[in-house]
């Protein structure tokens, strides 16, 4: 419903109309929480009405679109397109929520007595909370306060701030008794057979007395009404601890952390733990006693946050804890078996423990991953063969960094999980697509003017063409998209303009020997269209064979013609920064298109091509040219790279073998761990990487 958004108002009528249906369809069923809820939230900051939240909503659709487009064009087939679509499903879910009750808040008045508040609220509460009941009490409580006013939203949410944040809940009935969880202040006249009082550590319990910044102590005290100064706050903690210790009918329990995790140093008792040891003993220990003595209790440290006794454990992790540490220095033959019951109880922890301890040894086996082909793996191998089904040449990549990424990416298609993208900065996908757009669009005018190839005394209007392109697509991308923060577009739009600019000029100085001719040229795809997603009304929607075995499919940026003999040069623009190598082929088979795309382009249009290049069209990548010439050298190694992949599928070893530091930036690590790479270089036989280093080694 959302592939084309360029009618703002029909749009947003779209989004609506999809959100009130997608709220009937929703009935009672529970909000599935959109992903990267966080950064919505936080967006909200910045987005102040009803009407701007369905443009930022509908925007993020659109912005969705134009990501699932960019992956398409550099990563066809990736698993991350499907989770796109699953996001703007997510959108629009969170459209339905949301989106008529902003409509119902935007329609609140400025000012109003406070019955009518509660009238606003308690009609809001149950279409926004699963169970209301409790802030529908709240509420009920200040019924009396109906006549006052009239107030602003603002004062009525101050007021309603604490009830509803402390708000308290009876806990359930239990046969072995209850636990009441409560602040000193709410034990006023409240008592309990056992009361225990944790935290009491410096700057912990009491607090340390501040004093308001907005209004200090030297100025309360002019003022002359009983406002709340130092001495008062200092009593006032430890009323706190009066309170508490008030309320303990037969036993009291007071506790304080002896180390702090975040800083790693011990922590100091606060003076009310050596009150309370007085009131014990009759005599004040000093604090290194007690801090000592504590430490001597506990034994617990940041290494192992255990006591030495589990007896004396307060939950399941510090029991378990415990036990390990008195066997470590027990013999073998007593210590063996004695904590197999943790490993009975908890699976995951089993399967972890095994799956590391396997990992370890030397052989390859199907705990490292998939690292042979038994006779239940093969079948199902033999229909990922690269003659089987197509696949991009970024997926394929993906196999010399190493095979495990790539299987769980392209055969498994499991998809890196997201981050939070800070909101300072555009999403590099929608980046990538926006300066895309910009490229096409302005080769394809060109095309149209008849003024490529962009010659030295053509470079005026070929920038301002640029500059029109630049302004009518920010133009139009940013109604579509409402981008949260303005000056966060602009500065993104502007960047994109400036590296433009210097490609223009770069291009107009490359001495016009090759006249572009192809732009977005595409083969095997299976949406849309050739013009769906603005490729090349030329592409073709068959995948292109390689050597009569290999099918691959992609979508190749800009096919050139040389002047005078009609050869043809492919160019895979990047944006970002250049980690190639001098005289590179494949790089060791981690950068497959200049040699591929173009074997693949003259087997589809039965045209030589004479060579293939990385262009690194932005200030970071330098504006750095890679050629590689389409030598009998080139076109061998491109078919031996493709052998080799379709090899390892064939023999089934897709093991977690990295490059040198490539877990570093591997969106799987968690899948693997932080060891994978040394285990590999020191522990694992290096027999079955034979072939792999062999890629590795190509140039
Ligand atoms: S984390 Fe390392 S071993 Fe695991 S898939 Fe990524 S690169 Fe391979």
């Amino acid at each position: 419903m959302f592939g084309s958004l360029g009618d703002r108002a029909a749009s947003d009528a779209a989004i609506e109309e999809s959100a009130d249906a997608e709220a009937d369809a929703l009935g009672p069923r529970a909000l599935r929480s959109p992903w990267k809820w966080e950064r919505l939230l936080a967006e909200s900051r910045v987005i102040t009405s009803g009407e701007r939240w369905t443009r930022r909503l509908n925007g993020l659709i659109h912005e969705y679109e134009l990501q699932r487009r960019e992956l398409d064009r550099t990563e066809p087939g990736s698993a991350r397109t499907d989770h796109l679509a699953r996001k703007i499903e997510d959108v629009l879910q969170l459209a339905a929520f949301a989106l008529p009750i902003v409509r119902m808040m935007a329609a609140w008045p400025v000012q109003a007595p406070w019955s009518d508040w509660l009238d606003h609220f308690a009609a809001l509460a149950p279409r926004a909370l699963r169970r209301p009941d409790r802030v529908l009490r709240v509420l009920a409580d200040l019924r009396p306060m109906g006549a006052i006013g009239p107030v602003t939203l603002d004062e009525a949410a101050r007021v309603l701030a604490d009830r509803l944040s402390t708000i308290e809940a009876e806990p359930p009935a239990r046969r072995y008794g209850r636990v009441f969880v409560a602040s000193p202040a709410q034990l006023r006249g409240r008592s309990f057979d056992v009361v225990f009082v944790p935290a009491l550590a410096e700057r912990m319990f009491p607090q340390k007395p501040r004093e308001d910044p907005l209004l200090l102590d030297e100025a309360r005290v002019q003022l002359g009404v009983d406002l709340t100064a130092q001495p008062q706050r200092a009593e006032n903690e430890k009323l706190q601890l009066r309170l508490a210790v008030g309320a303990a009918e037969s036993r009291l329990y007071v506790s304080f952390p002896t180390v702090e995790i975040g800083e790693g140093r011990p922590r100091v008792p606060s003076l009310y733990a050596l009150e309370v040891w007085r009131a014990m003993t009759g005599r004040v220990p000093s604090a290194e006693e007690l801090q000592q003595a504590a430490a001597r209790t506990s034994q617990a440290t940041l290494a192992w946050p255990a006591p030495a006794d589990r007896g004396e454990a307060i939950d399941a992790l510090e029991h378990d804890l415990a036990t390990l540490r008195g066997l470590v220095d027990e013999p073998d033959h007593r210590a063996r078996g004695r904590a197999q019951y943790i490993l009975q109880l908890n699976g995951c922890l089993q399967r972890s423990v095994r799956e590391r301890f396997m990992r370890g040894k030397k052989a390859w086996t199907h705990w490292d991953g998939i690292s042979a082909a038994n006779d239940r793996v093969r079948p199902i191998l033999a229909d990922y063969r690269l003659g089987a089904r197509r696949y991009s040449l970024s997926a394929l990549q993906k196999y010399a960094i190493c095979p495990y990424q790539f299987f769980l990416g392209a055969i498994y298609r499991m998809r890196p999980a997201e981050d939070l993208e800070p909101l300072q900065r555009m999403d590099p996908l929608t980046r990538g697509s926006l300066f895309h757009a910009v490229q096409t669009a302005f080769y394809r005018r060109l095309e149209a003017e008849h003024a490529l190839p962009v010659t030295p005394a053509g470079i005026e209007h070929a920038l301002a063409a640029l500059d029109e392109g630049i302004k009518a697509t920010a133009e139009q991308e940013y109604e579509l998209l409402a981008p949260a923060i303005d000056r966060v577009w602009h500065d993104e739009i502007g960047a994109i303009r400036r590296d433009l600019r210097l490609w223009v000029d770069e291009i107009a100085h490359a001495g016009g020997e090759w006249i572009p001719r192809k732009f977005e040229w595409a083969f095997g795809y299976k949406d849309g269209g050739a013009l769906a997603v603005g490729r090349d009304p030329t592409s073709r929607a068959e995948p292109v064979v390689i050597d009569g075995r290999f099918h691959l499919h992609g979508s190749i940026d800009l096919v050139e013609e040389r002047a005078g003999t009609g050869e043809l040069r492919v160019t895979d623009h990047k944006t970002g920064k250049y980690r190639g190598k001098d005289h590179m082929i494949v790089d060791g088979g981690r950068a497959l298109q200049p040699v591929l795309y173009s074997l693949a382009l003259e087997e589809a249009t039965g045209t030589p091509v004479v060579e293939g290049r990385l262009y690194y069209a932005t200030t970071a990548g330098g504006y750095r040219d890679v050629r590689i010439p389409l030598t009998p050298q080139a076109r061998r190694i491109g078919i031996e790279v493709l052998e080799i992949i379709d090899r390892a599928i064939e023999t089934g070893f897709l093991a977690p073998a990295p490059a040198e530091k490539a877990c570093a930036w591997c969106d799987f690590r968690p899948v693997c761990g932080p060891t994978a790479e040394r285990r590999v270089g020191r522990f694992k036989s290096q027999e079955p990487l034979a072939d792999l280093l062999e890629l590795r080694r190509k140039p």
